[in-house]
């Protein structure tokens, strides 16, 4: 059964016009998936009872279920175990800020990159998510919110799962997530992070959208980075900057690079000055993230004072430079801490 999700508003028009001819019923319709996110089909109260039933014939609402959520000590992240069809679990977290609600999504179950400290690279890949399973998960949290009144502002493709390896499926969730008359996140608001495959980075930068992009650099040099990101052996680093200085010249965007920090890899204030050569006159954005520790890896975040020295380096190199707070570290809804569980 299709998702309702991955219809067009005049695609579902046709498909209804025989047995509620009426225009006003599609927008009731739309309204009910896209303004008030419902997840079953029972809460299209105001339908008549003969198109409901043909639309829970024909269309699937949503395809995730709420295993768990457990929220953070100050209630701001709230991570959401979710199970598929097929048993198989993925995790979605909400990051509530100030100003914002940026949802973390998943694009995989497990991941096949296999990078040396993310949890859910230790576990392996099990399968690519539809389209329709990456919608849902945005629809699921936004129905959550929209109980208090509240909206999905922001969504980051960065839970489970290398979304540039089921990029089909990916670039059309992430379309539906921007569409005005479906979910209307504007593509500024909507960042997809990869380990960095070349050629779907260009692939990307030709679609001419503005969508934000996050290359997970971890490393300034491929000899480094070989002993985190088993995929450094396939494509060098000057062959993932090629793609990313692409990306920026045809989407005049800011590129943001991912580093995770590691206590004795990647941390020194050579590596630094590395780093800041490498991406000296880049349109770019260091996002630094002190490792989430994590069972499957032994290693640990460098001590506070590196971590400032690091920044340092790269801010006397010109580089515009973060460091990402590890909200939700404490319930394993950092980044790279989802794992979720593949079966029952
Ligand atoms: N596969 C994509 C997106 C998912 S990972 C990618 O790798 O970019 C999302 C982010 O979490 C990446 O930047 C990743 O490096 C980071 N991450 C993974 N494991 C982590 C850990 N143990 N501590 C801190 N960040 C981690
Ligand atoms: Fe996969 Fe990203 Fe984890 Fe690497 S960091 S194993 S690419 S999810």
């Amino acid at each position: 059964m299709k998702s309702i999700h991955l219809i067009t508003k005049d695609e579902l028009a046709l498909d209804i016009a025989p047995i509620a001819p009426a225009k006003y019923r599609v927008q009731q319709i739309w309204d009910g998936v896209y303004k008030n996110y419902y997840q079953r089909w029972e809460e299209f109260t105001t339908l008549p009872q003969q198109l409901l039933a043909y639309l829970s014939q024909s269309y699937k609402l949503s395809t995730v279920n709420r295993i768990e959520s457990i929220n953070s000590s100050d209630g701001m992240t709230t991570k959401f175990l979710l199970q598929l069809f097929d048993e198989s679990n993925i995790e979605t977290v909400l990051i509530r800020s100030e100003d914002r609600n940026t949802i973390c999504i998943s694009t995989q179950v497990g991941c096949a990159v296999g990078c040396a400290f993310c949890a859910t690279g230790a576990a392996g890949f099990h399968r690519d998510l539809t389209a329709g399973e990456i919608v849902d998960q945005v629809s699921f949290i936004a129905h959550t919110l929209a109980q208090s009144n509240q909206q999905i502002t922001n969504i980051v493709l960065m839970g489970m799962g290398e979304p540039f390896l089921n990029y089909q499926e990916t670039l059309q969730a992430v379309s539906i997530f921007n569409q005005s008359d479906r979910f209307d996140i504007g593509a500024r608001r909507i960042t997809i992070s990869t380990i960095g495959i070349p050629d779907k980075i260009n692939e990307f930068a030709n679609i001419g959208k503005q969508y934000n992009l996050a290359i997970s650099l971890h490393a300034p040099n491929d000899n480094v980075r070989k002993r985190l990101v088993p995929l450094a052996n396939k494509y060098t680093i000057d062959e993932v900057m090629r793609a990313a200085r692409f990306y920026v010249e045809k989407t005049n965007r800011r590129i943001t690079y991912e580093y995770v920090l590691i206590k004795g890899i990647n941390d020194s204030l050579d590596h630094a000055r590395e780093l800041g050569d490498l991406v000296q006159n880049q349109k770019c954005h260091i996002n630094l993230i002190a490792l989430n520790e994590n069972e499957h890896f032994d290693g640990s975040p460098p001590e506070d004072g590196t971590i400032h020295e690091f920044i340092q380096v790269l801010l006397d190199c010109g580089i515009t430079t973060t460091l990402r707070n590890s909200q939700g570290a404490g319930i394993q809804a950092g980044c790279g801490q989802l794992s979720g569980k593949y079966t029952k």
